[in-house]
């Protein structure tokens, strides 16, 4: 398995840019991951991703429904797990369907949660360490869905 890949972004448009080149090699069911704090742009990237997956609709921080599923060139499902007091809300929201169903899930504080998540899945983690608009992305696919995506993986963080 490959280690992390690991890129700096030094604006919001940079990382909408960046889910948008991995938008292009998501595939029907894939998961992702997306860590860090409050604020370092992880509902950015998944509006990148919705973006360039033909969303139009506006994806917002979905912390108060926890789950919004959109329809693009693949479904796609924006889970934000922030404010989740217990596991089984999420079995209750239909998690284990949506999961293993044919949307792009895509899971906010998804870490929280890795023991529900599949083995094959995308994480990618955010960092702002300063208070500028720099964010240190780090990007890990983990399982043998991803073997063969890993050389358009790192191409893509290559920019
Ligand atoms: P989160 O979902 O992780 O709480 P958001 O994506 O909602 O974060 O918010 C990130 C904020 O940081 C937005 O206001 C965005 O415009 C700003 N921002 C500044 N620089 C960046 C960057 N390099 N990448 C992503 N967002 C950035
Ligand atoms: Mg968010």
């Amino acid at each position: 398995m490959i280690g992390e890949l690991r890129l700096v972004t030094r604006s919001a448009d940079d990382t909408l840019a960046f889910a948008g080149g991995v938008a292009g090699l998501l595939r029907a069911g894939d998961v992702v991951v997306l860590a860090g704090d409050l604020g370092t742009g992880k509902t950015t990237f998944a509006r990148g991703v919705a973006r360039a997956l033909g969303i139009d609709e506006p994806v917002t921080s979905p912390s108060f429904t926890i789950v919004r599923e959109y329809e693009g060139r693949l479904p796609l499902v924006h889970v934000d797990v922030y404010r989740l007091g217990r596991l089984q809300e999420l079995h209750d929201l239909g998690f284990d369907e949506i999961i293993g169903g044919e949307a792009v899930v895509l899971v906010e504080w998804g870490d929280a949660v890795v023991s529900l998540l599949p083995r094959d899945r995308l994480e990618v983690r955010l960092e702002a360490p300063g208070a500028d608009d720099e964010r240190l992305v780090s990007v890990t696919a983990l399982g043998p869905a991803w073997a063969p995506r890993l050389d358009a993986l790192a191409a893509v963080v290559g920019g």
